[in-house]
């Protein structure tokens, strides 16, 4: 299937690893020119190459933190206008409620919900005069089912999906379509990060704590970047433009729901 978004400019977060990574993959397969951002120079540089060799789009890559004003201002400086927007951050630390400072909230907030606010704001004037704009905020499943090691995450992506539900409705008009991709778990670092606290927490070898994790999922494994990446293309592309401000659980049937 043809997506319809070939020689379409985007950027897209934190995306030389992981689930980022996985977006950026599946928009170049789709002919869309990138502009791709992570703090490491070294693994995101190497990641543009294989991409421009992988589907021969021109791939930039802003190396920075873009939960910064200055990472986030290199990578818009670099993008100019664009059509496609996926945001994306780490994650913040697991722990407990009491745990958690000020300093931590506003750390979390800054990365997982004023930073993908921040850049819709910057590029969402250009996608309503051009009648035409994709916005994917990578959030996680947390928003729907709260993770409870993981307090900080919970607060921040909720925010942002308030922020979402009242702003795609207010660019629709304009042809802009913005939406968010909730994650449940996938083969990423930081999954492995995660199933390594586990097993430190629980005396179990790592292997232990995925079989572990495995088992609450209905799907009876992870989730990987590449099918991750394909939703995130599909919700960029041509077909996408009566979806508006949803929330796409992909985690494999592990939150419990009938709707
Ligand atoms: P990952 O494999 O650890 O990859 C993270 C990517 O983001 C790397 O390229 C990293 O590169 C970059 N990055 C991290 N912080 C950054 C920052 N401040 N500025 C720029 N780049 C940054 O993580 P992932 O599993 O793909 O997760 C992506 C997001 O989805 C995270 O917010 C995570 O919490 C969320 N999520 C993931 C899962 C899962 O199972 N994987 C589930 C739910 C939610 P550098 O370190 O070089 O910057």
């Amino acid at each position: 299937m043809d997506l319809g978004i070939r020689g379409k400019r985007a950027i897209v977060c934190a995306a030389s690893k992981g689930l980022g990574r996985g977006c950026a993959e599946a928009l170049a397969a789709e002919g869309v020119d990138l502009v791709i951002n992570a703090r490491g120079a070294e693994a995101l540089d190497a990641t543009a190459e294989a991409i421009r060799a992988a589907h021969g789009v021109s791939v930039t890559a802003v190396a920075g933190d873009i939960a910064t004003e200055a990472g986030r201002a290199a990578v818009l400086e670099a993008a100019g206008d664009v059509d496609i927007l996926v945001t994306n951050a780490g994650g913040p630390p697991p722990g407990i409620w009491s745990d958690w400072s000020r300093d931590d909230f506003i750390r979390a907030l800054d990365a997982n919900m004023l930073t993908p606010i921040a850049l819709m704001q910057a590029v969402l004037p250009g996608m309503i005069d051009r009648h035409w704009g994709r916005v994917v905020n990578i959030t996680s499943g947390a928003v729907r089912s709260p993770i409870p090691a993981l307090g900080l995450s919970n607060t921040a992506r909720t925010g942002l999906t308030g922020f979402v539900a009242g702003t795609s409705r207010q660019v629709a008009p304009d042809g802009v379509v913005i939406n968010n991709l909730l994650p449940g778990i996938h083969d990423t670092d930081r999954a492995t990060a995660l199933d390594t606290g586990v097993s430190k927490a629980e005396g179990i070898d790592i292997d232990a704590a995925r079989r572990k994790r495995q088992a609450t999922i209905p799907a009876r494994r992870y989730g990987t970047p590449e099918e991750f990446g394909a939703a995130c293309a599909f919700l960029c592309s041509q077909y996408a433009g009566f979806i508006v401000g949803q929330n796409l659980l992909l985690d494999g049937g592990a939150f419990n729901s009938t709707i």
